[in-house]
């Protein structure tokens, strides 16, 4: 079997504000962030810090309503879902989807960070919201 699922590629966490959650991550992780980036089709805000192989992306509503406002209503502040680097996201999805896993989208669409991204419905997957990733050369 070929390596599927490379590794963690990001851990996405749901903030109220970057300019608050951007100074406490660059203290807790010792790295400064080096993007950030507003993702208009899904009115998010992102930063991202590189934590050795991984990142982690703090994601903030742009707007009412959004998702992530949807979430931190919900839930609180706090972890919003694992991202897996893949070699190939439409195979991957194949893959999955036969094995009856289930999809939020079924076409992978243009994410943050020069990313081909889809998510799994997280009641297929045990709560967690898993994002698939493939980087965009
Ligand atoms: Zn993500």
């Amino acid at each position: 079997m070929n390596r599927i699922m490379q590794k963690i590629e990001h851990i996405g966490i749901a903030v109220n504000s970057l300019e608050k959650s951007i100074p406490l991550f660059e203290q807790l992780l010792g790295t400064l962030c080096y993007k950030t980036e507003s993702i208009k089709s899904e009115n998010v805000n992102t930063a991202f810090f590189k934590t050795g192989d991984s990142k982690i992306e703090l994601i903030e509503g742009s707007a009412e309503g959004s998702v992530i406002q949807q979430f931190i209503e919900k839930k609180g502040e706090g972890i919003h879902h694992i991202a897996f680097a893949t070699e190939n996201i439409e195979a991957e999805i194949k893959r999955l989807k036969s094995l009856g896993f289930e999809f939020i989208q079924d076409i992978p669409k243009k994410g943050a960070d020069n990313k081909l991204i889809c998510f799994l419905r997280p009641k297929s997957t045990n709560g967690v919201l898993v994002e698939l990733c493939q980087e965009i050369v």
